[in-house]
């Protein structure tokens, strides 16, 4: 019976494996004999092939499934994948339909779905079969199947489906009628289409006057335009008019008149109508949205910009003055993305609401875009001062908002630019606002900052920096130096944390504090990052070899870096090129990254910790919910903070926390390593609350590879 219904199902290939080794051995033996019958046809079928035991979990999987899964070996998939099914289908209900059906008849043949493809979550399609094998008692001994990637089939399928799609909506909306009338506007003709145009059928509209449906505003203009026709000067243009549809709303039709009452084939005047409906609308819509944000209500963009510029030129020619308020929330993208847009929406209807208030004696009040406003007042003598009002603005919106059961602290960072002291131009004066906006959330947001010059030869030194970086990151100026992790007993070497250097060609070696950030906000972190990766991963590979070593890497990783894929492949491929234990690296993320990170960064943290490399908290301490934080992540060590470390051992609050932040990490389980050790009683204390491993100054600074093998790194 298996037999047979392998031949069905799988042609000859299946046939020829010999079952009844299985069929007599009991349920324990199998899969547990890697010499069972996974016959070498099997091994070698040219679609994935797979034995799994009841409960999901893999036992065997040929070639042609471990690399259809991205993996290398099957030992290597079978060791990361327990049970495939899990969070393998993209539709989550699929894996239930398929157990349902191999419960039902005890196969499935030709079942198709989306999946990931294991390793790198690339989406696949794919067509399975599958059945059960039962021992003679009829108990299940296991499940057999096959993998066939049909992601290629499917895509073609699926693009023929599309174009045929598109075939038909082009037909199907064709929305222009003929109509044939005299002079007078009867209608002796009309195609079939009319029914789409105004919901009547073509012998319904014959005999009817087409002046009839025409909006009385439009009906003078349209007459004219007619008797010009006949007269044969009209100006060969289409013309736009309104027209009653059976279901009671109004369609724009645009028309091309032609003379045909010569032709006796026609024997009347010819009218092309075509529905423009939906382009009317569309524009009239953009009109709209050009002059108002449809959100708030308040003025948009681009219609603020064209009112503050002539406005502007008013007040240059009677010498008034100005002051341009850019009104920036804080930390709004958080609550955008914790929360969904639909919640974001409401505060900045909420905000708008209070700056309507406000602004209510102002010149202009807009939203910008996004969480960004904007404010014109005129400077009159007797008015409220310009920094009593960058306070007020900052009060009105810090007021807390309630959002259903929800409460969030809105604030906001305001820059205040002023004509004509600061700029003379429009253009000028609002990216001076921005950027002293930009200042006061260095500052501390929830407040205001006045532009000053200093701040634009700020500005312009950081778009020197970016573009400075940019091309550093082409000619791959970045350096990796390693700062030694010793362990605190016995002074051996364990491990190294990597820190990136930029060589720079005239500036010279650049610490991170120059460059990160700006990175970081410009996207350029990622190929910094990987570069990095590359270099500190083959440095530790080298030392381990050479050192006999169990030696550690620890690589910084920040939020950015963990929104992108590549970051998890690559590290994956170099530990398999080197072949490095993956509990040899370490990834340090900071809490805030934690807090911050989207779903996609966790899921690669989780992924990554799967894989066996170790997450660590870098900088504990810093933010005020490192507990909770610690409770919430599935992280496996912890680095204690510079900060807290320099106040040790006679700082009592520093003290206190290093106390109970080692304690609490050893409850969890977790690894501590003490960053920042700068002298030996802090040295001396550490080791009293049994924090074992540290790295700091005392020890080492940061070094090359050539400084740190030189100063003999490598022998203690
Ligand atoms: P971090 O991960 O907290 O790194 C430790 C920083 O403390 C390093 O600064 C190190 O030089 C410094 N340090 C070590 N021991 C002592 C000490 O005894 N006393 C004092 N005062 N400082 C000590 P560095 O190299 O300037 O790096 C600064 C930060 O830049 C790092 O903080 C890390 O967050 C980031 N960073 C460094 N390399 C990378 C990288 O490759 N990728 C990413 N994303 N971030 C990096
Ligand atoms: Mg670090
Ligand atoms: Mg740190």
């Amino acid at each position: 019976m298996i037999e047979m219904k392998h031949a069905q199902l799988h042609g000859s290939a299946y046939a020829v494996v010999d079952y009844s080794a299985v069929r007599r051995g009991t349920r324990a033996s199998v899969g547990m004999t890697p010499t069972d019958n996974f016959s070498t046809l099997f091994e070698l079928l040219p679609i994935g092939a797979y034995r799994s035991a009841p409960s999901g979990e893999q036992l065997r999987a040929n070639s042609a499934l471990v690399r259809l899964n991205g993996y290398r070996s099957e030992r290597e998939m079978l060791e990361v994948v327990r049970d495939i099914g899990e969070n393998w289908y993209v539709q989550a209900g699929r894996r239930d339909e398929f157990k349902a059906t191999m419960e039902r008849f005890g196969e499935v043949i030709g079942f198709v779905s989306e999946v990931y493809r294991h390793r790198t979550r690339e989406r696949i399609w794919i067509s399975e079969n599958a059945h059960v094998v039962r021992d003679e008692q009829g108990n299940v001994i296991y499940y057999e199947g096959t993998v066939e990637e049909i992601t290629r089939q499917r895509n073609a399928e699926l693009a023929l489906q599309r174009a045929l799609h598109r075939n038909d909506a082009l037909t199907a909306k064709s929305q222009s009628v003929t109509v044939v009338c005299d002079v007078d506007g009867r209608v002796s003709y009309v195609t079939d289409a009319i029914d789409r145009l105004l919901g009547v059928s073509a012998a319904e509209f014959i005999g009817t006057n087409l002046f009839d449906t025409m909006h009385p505003d439009d009906q003078a203009e349209h007459r004219a335009e007619f008797a010009r026709v006949a007269e044969h000067r009209n100006s060969g243009e289409e013309s736009v008019a309104r027209h009653r549809h059976a279901d009671g709303n109004w369609r724009y039709l645009a028309s091309l008149g032609s003379d045909a009452r010569d032709d006796d084939a026609v024997g009347g005047m010819i009218i092309y109508w075509r529905d423009v409906t939906e382009t009317h609308l569309a524009r009239s819509r953009l009109r709209q949205l050009a002059e108002s944000d449809p959100l708030t209500g308040l003025q948009s963009r681009a219609n603020f910009e064209m009112r503050a510029f002539s406005a502007i030129e008013t007040q240059r020619a009677k010498g008034g003055r100005i002051a341009l308020y850019y009104i920036d929330l804080d930390n709004f993208k958080l609550a955008n993305d914790s929360y969904g847009h639909w919640v974001g929406d409401q505060i900045l209807i909420a905000v708008a609401r209070r700056l309507q208030t406000l602004c209510a004696g102002q010149l202009l009040l807009a939203r910008l875009g996004g969480d960004e406003f904007a404010v014109l007042s005129i400077r009159d003598e007797g008015a409220t001062s310009t920094i009593q009002f960058a306070q007020a603005i900052v009060e009105s919106v810090c007021a807390p908002i309630q959002i259903d059961a929800i409460r969030f602290d809105v604030t906001a960072s305001v820059g205040v630019a002023l004509f004509p002291e600061h700029a003379s131009r429009f253009v000028e004066l609002l990216r001076f606002a921005d950027q002293a906006m930009f200042a006061a959330k260095g500052v501390s947001r929830n407040t205001f900052y006045l532009f000053t010059p200093e701040l634009e030869r700020q500005s312009r030194a950081r778009a020197a920096l970016i573009a400075d970086l940019r091309r550093a990151v082409e000619a791959n100026e970045f350096t990796v130096f390693y700062q030694p992790q010793v362990d605190l007993t016995s002074g051996q070497l364990v491990g190294v944390e990597a820190l990136v250097r930029w060589q720079h060609p005239k500036r010279g070696l650049l610490e991170p504090s120059e460059f990160i950030a700006v990175a970081e906000e410009q996207g350029l972190i990622n190929r910094i990052g990987l570069a990095v990766l590359d270099q500190a991963v083959r440095q530790i590979a080298d030392w381990r070899k050479r050192t006999a070593r169990a030696l550690r890497l620890a690589i910084n990783v920040s939020a950015r870096q963990l929104r992108d894929r590549s970051l998890g492949a690559r590290l994956y491929d170099l530990i398999e090129h080197y072949g490095l234990p993956p509990a040899s690296v370490e990834v340090e993320v900071t809490e805030s990254i934690l807090i911050e990170a989207s779903t996609i960064g966790r899921d690669l943290l989780d992924e990554l910790r799967q894989l066996g490399v170790r997450i660590v908290l870098d900088d504990l301490g810093v933010g005020y919910s490192s507990m909770a934080y610690l409770r919430r992540f599935e992280v496996d060590g912890v680095k204690l903070d510079r900060g807290f470390v320099k106040g040790l051992p006679n700082h009592p609050v520093d003290t206190a926390i290093v106390r109970s932040l080692i304690s609490l990490a050893r409850e969890l389980n977790l690894t501590v390593v003490a960053e920042g050790v700068e002298d030996t009683e802090q040295q001396r204390y550490l080791l009293s609350e049994r924090c074992e491993v540290a790295q700091g100054y005392l020890f080492a600074r940061p070094l090359s590879v050539d400084a740190f093998e030189a100063q003999g790194w490598l022998k203690r």
